[in-house]
């Protein structure tokens, strides 16, 4: 199929499955490259429904819905990671290039599979996943090594900014937490003593071309992204390169096309541990937006209309601070409040990103500010002076 090479050039429709936040920046990416962009999402005022060109509200697996959006996007990519993989052959069967493809979209789906996949891995990479177990039947709860406690109860599937996971201190709270979590498929991953976190950013165009973006280091907050630093201050370039590489060679194996996100855990004792992949532009890479030549929305509509990848260069230093729904509030979600927009603007190296979430809740993704410097330290100061004009907690 000689046309499946093709470039899809501007001017054409572009698909993305999810309307969240990821996919308006993703929009406003392509928009700005002068692409038309279908969003399907099932709810009806979605970020990104609402400013792209054509906006289908149907459910994933809606196969009316599917061909419309085939009929109208020679390309689909998903912003949406739990988008039912279904969703995704069916787009892939009625001609439409998909980015990623479903095999891809699923692995990352079932922390049983990524782990086992993160394995294999770990003999060409010398990066593996935390030692781990899986439990999906009461008769495997005896099985479990004991090393690995105390650990880390993981729901194999939909869990998402730390939510479907629980410490286990022993083994004899196994059981207790499983049932907790609702005795579903899961993995017990031993509690590694982390020093940093960090992910790498990479992404492979439909002709096997890699790059990847300098890794972030990364600190949560409650289990939600909370500020990425790149450069990474803690980083050693030495263990950035080994990152790189096992990034690299992940995007490849699976024969992925588009931007990947994978996270990594750097411990105490200097070793590195593979945490988990997101097959989409990432949160932690929202820092590329600004600092960098080409935005990781940018290389995400390069990839799936098959153009040539941009550069991932890095121009400025950058601390990105995440902007969670609890800025509105005064303490409870009953006292609302605007936060100090223009406090935050008279810092001329701040660049505010807001998703028009028409309503904002506790812990919500709202925003992201990226605070540029001149150097390193500069970004952190102005990251922090920032997030103290918010009432944010330094
Ligand atoms: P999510 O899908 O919610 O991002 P993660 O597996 O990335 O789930 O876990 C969320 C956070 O919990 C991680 O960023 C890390 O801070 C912490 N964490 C997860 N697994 C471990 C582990 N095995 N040891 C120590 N900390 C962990
Ligand atoms: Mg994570």
């Amino acid at each position: 199929m000689a046309d499946r090479m093709e470039p899809i050039l501007p001017g054409s429709y572009l698909g993305i499955l999810g309307g969240g936040q990821l996919g308006r920046m993703f929009t406003q990416a392509a928009q700005a490259m002068g692409y038309k962009v279908c969003v399907l999402d099932p709810s009806t005022d979605s970020p990104a429904g609402s400013i792209a060109e054509k906006c289908i509200q149907a459910d994933y697996t809606d196969s009316v819905a599917l061909k419309e959006m085939a009929s109208l996007c020679a390309s689909v990519s998903t912003e949406f990671e739990n988008v039912p993989a279904q969703a995704l052959d069916e787009l892939e069967s009625l001609g439409v290039f998909v980015a990623p493809r479903s095999s891809c979209v699923s692995l990352a789906q079932n922390r049983i599979a990524e782990k086992n996949f993160l394995a294999t891995w770990k003999s060409e990479t010398n990066i593996g996943p935390a030692p781990h177990f899986v439990i999906e039947h009461q008769a495997d709860i005896v099985h479990t090594p004991a090393e690995l406690f105390p650990g880390i109860l993981k729901t194999a599937r939909m869990g998402y900014d730390g939510k479907g996971q629980i410490t286990v201190h022993a083994a004899a709270d196994l059981p207790a937490a499983w049932a907790e979590l609702g005795q579903v498929p899961c993995v017990l991953e031993k509690r590694m003593e982390l020093d940093f976190e960090v992910s790498a950013l990479v992404v492979r165009g439909y002709d096997d071309a890699v790059v990847a973006y300098p890794v972030s280091q990364n600190i949560h907050r409650d289990g939600i992204l909370h500020t990425s630093t790149v450069p990474a201050p803690s980083l050693k370039p030495a263990q950035e390169k080994k990152i790189i590489e096992a990034a690299k060679a992940l995007i490849r194996k699976i024969d992925y096309v588009g931007v990947l996100c994978v996270e990594f855990f750097v411990l105490k004792n200097g070793d590195i541990v593979a945490n988990e992949i997101a097959p989409r532009p990432h949160n932690s890479g929202h820092y590329t937006m600004d600092a960098c030549v080409s935005s990781q929305f940018e290389q995400q509509v390069r990839a799936m209309a098959r153009l040539p990848l941009g550069d991932t260069r890095q121009l400025a230093p950058v601390s990105m601070l995440n902007l969670l729904g609890d800025l509105w509030f005064e303490g409870s979600e009953d006292q609302a409040k605007e936060p100090a927009w223009n406090k935050v603007l008279a810092h001329p190296d701040a660049k505010l990103h807001l998703y028009g979430k028409s309503a904002p809740r506790i812990g919500r993704k709202m925003g992201h500010i990226n605070c540029l410097g001149e150097a390193l330290n500069e970004a952190r100061q102005n990251c922090a002076a920032v997030a103290t004009e918010l009432g944010i907690e330094p």
